[in-house]
């Protein structure tokens, strides 16, 4: 059984309380590991520490932070193997997603942050003679970071990598049901050199360990991943206490397919937007509107392509489609299924738990599932169902799609498949959510920013958007 350790003031420690939680292991179904069960007593010790560290964290030059960002960013690399299973054991995703996407990720994160932070400048303001204005960015302070389980290092990284390279410290809490990767991750910072409680990772549950770290009044901004409800929760806490808040929360994406789409190119990444990591990216396309005219053709090639994924044991090369992440959380994705079948809804294919042999036996895995005959407005097609549950509808105009494609409460991506350049740029304009991709899904720049509208958030990550984030500007005015 591994034990996994808080990470406080530079030490690998126990909870407080010595009370731990079970891991899973998702394509098994069974505990492999324990976290500690942390409390605010822990998150104090974090804070403490964190607040103590910041004089010192704060007032290094930009080049030696960043010198030892990018050695945390080359510690990933050369473990990558090993984060990458450890990532596939406890999220259930297929090895080869942990390897080719989640951990590559992660080392990238820190690495375009400890470079950025290097050209990151602040704004001055010439206003008249003798009289000039320049603005000042300083660190926040100590930063609250909550991530949650379906990316677990590669979210994880994401925001800390932004908060420690604009000179703050942190205290983190990844999810409990994926805890390992941050684990490992806070040996990386040990050798990596990261002086003691600059970085400090409380592990525990959500209403407990991560309650306290957004209720703490000594951390200051708050930096949190997850669903929506969640995100509700943190900003009524937060928001009396007037702390900085970014909240990246759930989507209802809707991919969007006219006829005159790129086939090709469309039909093997709408297979992928759909069902990447068992359908559990907040970017996961789950509304599939297709103009009439290509509608059965389109399913007819759809239902083709994803009988043929294979669903498997994560540690398998030829596996497509790993285990969802817990078994509360594949019974809720198979309620949701029936609930689409109450509504009217026909499964064209998959819709069912399925019953691997040997090491797996016992593991949480869903087929692929494709819905068909819904209306719009329906609760499958309103609500977030976060697995490999997609949608498919036909529509018979531009005015009507985009109705749908708005009609839900969230606003995070949309994917748009066309050759007509100008319908391309008003459905880019008119579709009310932060991320707009057109003829492709998930290609990333990490400078641009990234986070949704509505329901799906506040905020943006990435980019100078994250650096201003985890800065405290002041303005300064001087005469001369
Ligand atoms: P949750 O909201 O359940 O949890 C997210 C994190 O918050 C976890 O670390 C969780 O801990 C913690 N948490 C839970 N309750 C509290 C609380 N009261 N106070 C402080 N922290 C708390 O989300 P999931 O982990 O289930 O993640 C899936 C959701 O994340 C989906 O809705 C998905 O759309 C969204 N998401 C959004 C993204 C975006 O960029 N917009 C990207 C990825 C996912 P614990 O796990 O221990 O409960």
């Amino acid at each position: 059984m591994k034990i996994i350790s808080n990470y406080i003031n530079g030490e690998l420690v126990n909870p407080l309380s010595g009370s731990y939680l079970d891991v899973f292991n998702p394509a098994e179904g069974k505990v492999y590991a324990q976290l500690p069960d942390s409390d605010g007593g822990d998150v104090n010790l974090a804070f403490k520490a964190a607040s103590a560290a910041f004089p010192l964290w704060s007032s290094f030059t930009v080049e030696k932070r960043s010198r030892i960002l990018l050695n945390i960013s080359q510690a990933i690399e050369t473990n990558i193997e090993e984060l990458a299973l450890a990532e596939s054991m406890d999220n259930g995703k297929p090895l080869k997603l942990a390897r080719s996407v989640d951990i590559p990720r992660a080392a990238t994160n820190m690495r375009f942050f400890a470079t950025s932070i290097l050209h990151f400048a602040s704004e001055s303001h010439y206003m008249e003679e003798g009289v000039i204005n320049y603005t000042l960015r300083r660190p926040v302070g100590v930063v609250g970071c909550i991530s949650p389980w379906n990316l677990p290092l590669y979210l994880f990284t994401w925001k800390i990598a932004p908060a420690l390279a604009a000179g703050n410290c942190v205290v983190a809490k990844p999810s409990e049901i994926t805890p390992m990767t941050a684990f490992l991750f806070s040996k990386i910072c040990i050798e990596a050199g990261l002086p003691k409680g600059v970085l400090n990772i409380v592990h525990g549950l959500g209403n407990k360990a991560g309650n306290a770290i957004v209720s703490h009044p000594g951390i200051t901004a708050i930096s949190f991943t997850g669903g929506t409800q969640t995100g509700e929760h943190i900003a009524k806490i937060a928001a009396p206490m007037f702390k900085k808040t970014s909240l990246e929360l759930g989507g209802k994406n809707a991919a969007i397919i006219f006829n005159d789409a790129p086939y090709y190119e469309m039909i093997k990444t709408v297979v992928r937007s759909s069902f990447s990591n068992q359908g559990q990216i907040c970017l996961c396309c789950s509304r599939i509107f297709i103009e009439k005219p290509l509608f059965e053709k389109f399913k007819k090639d759809f239902i083709h392509r994803v009988k043929k994924l294979q669903v498997g044991d994560p540690l398998k090369e030829s596996t497509d489609v790993g285990a969802m992440v817990s078994e509360p959380h594949m019974k809720k994705v198979l309620s949701c299924i029936k609930i689409a079948g109450e509504e009217g809804g026909t499964i064209t294919t998959g819709g069912k738990r399925i019953i691997l042999n040997g090491r797996c036996e016992n593991g949480w895995f869903i087929e692929p599932t494709i819905i068909e005959g819904l209306q719009s407005n329906c609760r499958t097609n309103q609500e977030e169902i976060f697995g490999p549950v997609v949608t498919i509808m036909p529509f018979e105009n531009e005015e009507e799609v985009l109705g749908y494609a708005n009609s839900t409460k969230y606003g995070l991506a949309a994917s748009i498949w066309t050759n007509n350049l100008g319908r391309a740029h008003k459905f880019a304009e008119k579709i009310k959510t932060g991320i707009v991709w057109v003829n492709c899904w998930m290609i990333r720049d990490l400078r641009t920013p990234f986070g949704g509208m509505k329901s799906s958030g506040v905020g943006r990550e990435g980019g100078w958007e994250a650096l201003k984030f985890f800065t405290e500007q002041k303005n300064i005015c001087i005469k001369y």
